[in-house]
């Protein structure tokens, strides 16, 4: 049984978890850092702990003030929300080995699926389509590595193993570029990572983003919960995702589905996972596994009705999942993350909000902290909060989150609201099915 929940984030996250924690009868503890003592899941909360400065690696990324926090409150789990400490392997042995749940996979399985080599061994293992590439690290010497990305065919992509956030990577078009970027993508990687193991790939042209949802618990079941694409994004970060797939074929989402459910049990994983693909010519290619909530759980809640954040705690505590493993899903949702930047140049845009009024209305939800007067802080990332929007169909959808962006007002700081109403009105994303780099694309020429 789990009766108290401290909650290691914050943010729309941390208020998500409250809000699941409520529904179920748990209590909760909020802990946050000294520029967040006004965050409004900390003002929800049963009982809240200051765990340090603004700076992240003083407090949200700090694991023995965490701890001492939990042990303080007498919490029985621990939910580390999206980012932060939420894929870090030794986080989760320490909470784990303090005699707290981490809700979430156990701590051997986020370092089998953090390490990018590791976790593609283990997919290639469990069936799960891989891109060609070295199924490995690259050999060491240059005529095997030369001759290696011609057997794959340039372009390559050199990536290192245990890098993230879009980092430590390279696109080599040609033989004369391979062994001078194979070098500087070292150093980067040693520098960035502290480890300098490096992989390759085939590189993959015109892609789209297409990730699976997963649940599984401690019983031996899983199931999968259908796609989410999210192939509009800028430097690799998402902007908007949306649920089911456009025009992904109904019998291609369950062969897919089924295998990821049947390689969720081959590695043993507990919890809510997503496993992460490059969908180009009808075929799928995993790259990698998120071993927590992501952002846009959101859409596949909207399409299945299911909470995932609750599911998250069953499974955690033991239970068994009791949901059956055919799953229709309902109509189309679409998430728009708002952000705190300029809608043009992108840059940050912290400070007071003055004025503040949400959407609402059928088939619309908003996923956020933020109210009127409150300022966002500097320190931490720019997502505001995010606007969901549900509907029997995709025209629907886009139709609802038009409304409901022309109707939410955020004054005082700038937003990417009208980034989103662009993107809406663009014809290749109402057609549905625009690759990764469409919306670079979209940004260039509206600037040219
Ligand atoms: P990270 O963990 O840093 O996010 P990923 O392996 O998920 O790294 O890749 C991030 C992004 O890089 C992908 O979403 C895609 O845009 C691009 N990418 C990665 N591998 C390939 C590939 N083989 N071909 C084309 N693009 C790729």
């Amino acid at each position: 049984m789990i009766k108290k929940v401290l909650i290691a984030n914050r943010g729309e996250i941390a208020l998500r978890v409250l809000r699941a924690c409520r529904e179920m009868g748990i209590k909760t503890v909020a802990i946050h850092s000294t520029a967040d003592r006004d965050l409004k899941h900390v003002r929800l909360a049963d009982e809240s702990v200051c765990i340090g400065p603004a700076p992240s690696p003083e407090s949200y990324l700090n694991i023995p003030a965490i701890i001492s926090a939990a042990e303080l409150t007498n919490a029985d789990a621990i939910h580390p929300g999206y980012g932060f400490l939420s894929e870090n392997a030794d986080f989760a042995e320490r909470v784990e080995s303090s005699g707290f749940i981490f809700i979430g996979p156990k701590a051997e399985t986020i370092r089998l699926m953090g390490d990018k080599i590791s976790a593609k061994e283990a997919m290639i293992k469990a069936r799960v389509p891989c891109v060609p590439g070295s199924d490995g690290a690259i050999p060491e010497a240059e005529a095997d590595v030369k001759k290696m990305a011609l057997d794959i065919g340039y372009p390559v992509i050199i990536k290192a193993t245990s890098g993230g956030g879009g980092r430590g990577m390279r696109v080599i078009q040609r033989e004369a570029d391979l062994m001078e970027s194979i070098r500087l993508t070292q150093t980067e990687a040693k520098a960035a990572f502290g480890n300098d193991t490096l992989y390759m790939e085939k590189f993959l042209t015109t892609p789209r983003h297409i990730e699976f949802q997963v649940l599984s618990d401690k019983h031996g079941n899983a199931i999968h919960l259908c796609e989410r694409d999210c192939s509009m994004q800028r430097r690799h970060q998402k902007v908007v995702e949306e649920a089911p797939a456009p025009g992904l074929p109904v019998e291609e989402r369950e062969k897919l589905g089924k295998t990821l459910a049947d390689a969720c049990k081959s590695i043993d994983y507990h919890g809510a996972g997503t496993f992460e693909f490059l969908y180009e010519n009808g075929e799928f290619y995993f790259i990698e596994m998120n071993t927590r909530l992501q952002v846009e759980h959101t859409v596949t809640e909207q399409i299945t009705g299911i909470d995932l954040v609750k599911q998250q705690i069953k499974i955690a505590a033991g239970e068994v999942l009791d949901i059956p493993n055919t799953i229709q899903p309902r109509g189309h949702a679409i998430e728009c993350r708002i952000n705190a930047e300029d809608p043009v140049t992108f840059l940050p845009s912290p400070g007071k909000i003055t004025r503040y009024h949400v959407p609402g209305g059928l088939g619309v939800r908003v996923d956020s902290h933020i109210y009127a007067d409150y300022t966002v802080p500097p320190n931490y990332d720019s997502m505001i909060g995010k606007l969901i929007t549900h509907g029997e169909n995709r025209e629907t959808a886009i139709a609802r989150m038009r409304g409901a962006l022309t109707e939410m007002i955020i004054e005082g700081i700038k937003t990417n609201i009208p980034l989103h109403l662009k993107i809406l009105d663009d014809p290749e994303f109402q057609q549905g099915g625009a690759n990764i780099h469409h919306l670079e694309h979209m940004l260039e020429d509206s600037s040219s």
